[in-house]
């Protein structure tokens, strides 16, 4: 389940060298190991986004891979490591719940408020240059569709823990395609 030192990273990740690439990975697995712990899930692989992949901030596949995108979009650097761990706690949350339920809202925020607690999640208000990608509606049969295969995220989903309990399930901010 846990892959070990030796684990090719797969997925692209150019932009980033490979050590800066491998400490975010490294740091990551070790804190999804405590969500995990904590919360009693398991995931399959946790993996860095392909560099091509530019829509989405995370997705986690129906066999329990985790993949999360280290780097921004444009400029191609890292990604603050907040933001990295908020994607990781939202793909985590969909290893109980695939889909984007009032439940998995719920268990969300219940992880990332752990976090946030445990200092694994240390948000800070976010700068009007940060990356935005605008929200957009979500459509109930789209959802439906494709609860079945993977779920897809937008940087807007990925917003503080403080502003996802302020959130409904129904805001419309993230987008599932496949
Ligand atoms: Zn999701």
């Amino acid at each position: 389940m846990r892959p070990g030192p030796e684990t090719p990273l797969v997925g692209g990740g150019e932009g980033l060298d490979h050590r800066t690439k491998k400490e975010l990975l490294g740091r990551l697995e070790v804190d999804a190991l405590r969500i995990c712990a904590r919360f009693r899930l398991r995931y399959r692989a946790l993996e860095a986004e392909r560099a091509n992949v530019r829509r989405r901030y995370g997705v986690c596949y129906s066999d329990g891979t985790i993949r999360i995108r280290l780097r921004h979009a444009t400029s191609g650097k890292p990604l603050k490591y907040s933001s990295l761990v908020n994607t990781l706690c939202h793909e985590l949350a969909h290893l109980k719940h695939f889909n984007h339920s009032p439940r998995f809202q719920t268990f969300y925020a219940e992880i990332l408020g752990w976090a946030r607690r445990e200092s694994i999640y240390q948000p800070r208000q976010p700068k009007a240059s940060e990356e935005r990608i605008a929200p957009v509606a979500i459509v109930p049969s789209q959802q439906a569709a494709l609860a079945v295969l993977l779920s897809v995220h937008e940087l807007s989903v990925h917003e503080t823990a403080d502003d996802k309990r302020r959130e409904t399930a129904q805001s419309g901010q993230l987008e599932l395609f496949g």
